[in-house]
């Protein structure tokens, strides 16, 4: 969106009721999740970061996907991001972890917390399961950044709007 558009739209947040508000909120959560486990995983990632098909160390930036930074190997060319060879790797709905994760702590059952999310609870038990090899395998640092960014966007997400 070009800048006077988003101008006009934000002076318009102004005058939207209370539950226009609430809609409005509901409509971004999912990619404001987003960004937040983007950032989260972008912040733990190993430096240097290594190809996991060669070990090489050299690589340039080569898009995003689905919010997520890839590279591409210099030597081998393979492309990765810093979530590849991890349980997280081919997971699917990267908005909806942190909410996930939360549920997870707060030690809900597989079919409440996919109910709270909106996932399958298929899908539900699978997450528990990469989530805790990810916790176990992981370094405690590299789970330190995905625990703030949790507590961040909670507290963005309690907020009341019409205070
Ligand atoms: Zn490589």
């Amino acid at each position: 969106m070009k800048s006077e558009g988003f101008r006009r739209l934000l002076r318009q947040v102004g005058s939207l009721t209370r539950q226009q508000r609430s809609q409005l909120s509901d409509a971004l959560r999912p990619a404001v999740g987003l960004d937040k486990v983007c950032e989260a995983i972008d912040r733990a990632r190993p430096a240097p970061l290594c190809c996991p098909a060669c070990g090489n160390s050299r690589h340039y930036r080569h898009g995003i996907v689905r919010g997520l930074q890839r590279y591409r190997c210099r030597a081998c060319s393979h492309t990765f991001s810093a979530l590849s060879g991890t349980p997280l790797a081919r997971l699917r709905h990267r908005a909806k972890w942190l909410d996930y994760l939360k549920e997870l702590l707060d030690s809900r059952s597989v079919r409440t917390a996919a109910k709270l999310i909106g996932v399958h609870r298929n899908t539900s038990f699978r997450w528990r399961h990469r989530f805790l090899d990810a916790i176990r395998h992981d370094q405690p640092e590299r789970l330190a950044g995905i625990a703030e960014a949790d507590e961040m966007f909670l507290l963005e997400s309690q907020k009341d709007p019409a205070s």
